[in-house]
């Protein structure tokens, strides 16, 4: 019997699971962006000096992607923020790309040029995934708070395709653009490419004065749009739109072997800090983008004792013993870093989490 990439993929990241191989990298080039979605959890201003003082240089980045591929780092996504605004993001990325890895870059696509795509399509990543925020330049206004962003994104992501590149869509749901669905996968159907759907808008990061919790779905709602959605695509012949995971874990926890995954012990039970790291534009190794803590410090202390100290930081995690024994947990999707965004708490019981469960249950 043959072998898929995705089989292969799923084989690899259960070994360095199990041999603590830090086989997926994500860095977050920067946190700032040329759009300011409502419900975004780490985004800042364009022109945000403070943040970009505290933004990690070019040099900085490309060291550190060499040392974390002497560990084994084979999975690498760029990502921000828009990692476009980044003038030295071309130096970046041509020079990760020469290093090996299977790179994935995540861009609102609103900053595709010519120029830029037929630079991509020369040493084209594995694949480039683009958030749409809406169908229409109305919506675009209300969640981005920029009208034009709807018709820049069109065109960057033609752009793309007209160049051949890999690439999938997803959307980001909350209160003002749930009516877009249907547009946005006929969209995506339209161009051949994937779509998915990132249902869980967690509160902020960082401090931050906005709430991007106070823009999502209540429980009901989100429920209710994704019985709408599974329908969408049952209702589809297969090859015409194809659904893809895609909340913050899509990267990482497409692992095929449970047993590798429970470990009664641990309160992560994706790969989180076990194979998979994140980078914080501000230089902190977190298991997952959720999170602030449990963090290590790479660029100061290098690549190797950041990702063994971040693996005894995780394992520290205390387990949500209510999480733990509760009836409602194959409905739920409460992990240590949701469960700290919501509450503050690793091993306390976030309510909409409970209450996404409760409903999810009772269908
Ligand atoms: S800790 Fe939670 S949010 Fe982070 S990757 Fe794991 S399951 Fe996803
Ligand atoms: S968050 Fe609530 S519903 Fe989910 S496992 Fe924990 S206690 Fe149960």
């Amino acid at each position: 019997m043959s072998t898929t990439w995705g089989q292969l993929g799923n084989k690899l990241i259960n070994q360095a699971k199990s041999k603590k191989i830090p086989i997926a990298g994500q860095f977050e080039l920067t946190s700032r962006c040329n759009l300011k979605c409502k419900m975004c959890y780490v985004a800042r201003p364009i022109n945000d000096k403070e943040a970009m003082h505290s933004e990690r240089s070019a040099e900085e980045w490309i060291r550190l992607a060499h040392e974390a591929r002497d560990e084994g780092m084979l999975y690498l996504l760029l990502t921000g923020g828009e990692i476009f605004i980044r003038p030295d993001f071309k130096r970046i990325y041509e020079e990760t790309s020469m290093m090996g890895f299977n790179i994935e870059l995540y861009t609102n696509a609103t900053m595709i040029t010519p120029e830029i795509a037929k630079w991509l399509s020369r040493i084209p990543p594995s694949r480039i995934g683009i958030t749409m925020y809406g169908a229409s330049p109305e919506t675009y206004g209300k969640v981005c708070g920029n009208a034009n962003g709807f018709e820049s994104a069109v065109r960057g992501i033609d752009l793309l395709l007209s160049k051949d590149i890999n690439l999938w869509l997803k959307t980001t749901v909350i209160q003002d653009n749930a009516k877009d669905f249907d547009e946005l996968a006929e969209f995506a159907e339209k161009r051949g490419v994937e779509f998915g759907i990132v249902n869980y808008i967690s509160p902020r990061r960082e401090d931050c004065s906005t709430c991007p919790e106070s823009h999502r779905l209540s429980p009901k709602e989100l429920i209710e749009y994704e019985l709408y959605v599974d329908k969408y695509f049952r209702d589809k012949p297969k090859e015409t739109l194809n659904k893809k995971q895609a909340d913050e874990c899509s990267n990482i926890t497409d692992v095929t072997d449970k047993k590798l995954i429970e470990n009664k012990n641990d309160a992560f039970k994706c790969p989180s800090g076990k194979c998979a790291f994140w980078v914080t534009w501000d230089g902190k190794m977190t298991p997952c983008a959720l999170m602030n803590n449990p963090h290590s410090s790479p660029f100061e202390k290098g690549f190797s004792a950041a990702w063994n100290e971040l693996q005894d930081l995780c394992s520290s995690v205390p387990i949500c013993r209510e999480c733990d024994q509760c009836s409602l947990k194959d409905y739920c999707m409460s992990c240590p870093a949701r469960l700290q965004v919501e509450t503050g708490f690793y091993d306390k019981p976030a309510q909409y989490l409970c209450e996404l469960a409760k409903i999810r249950k009772n269908l």
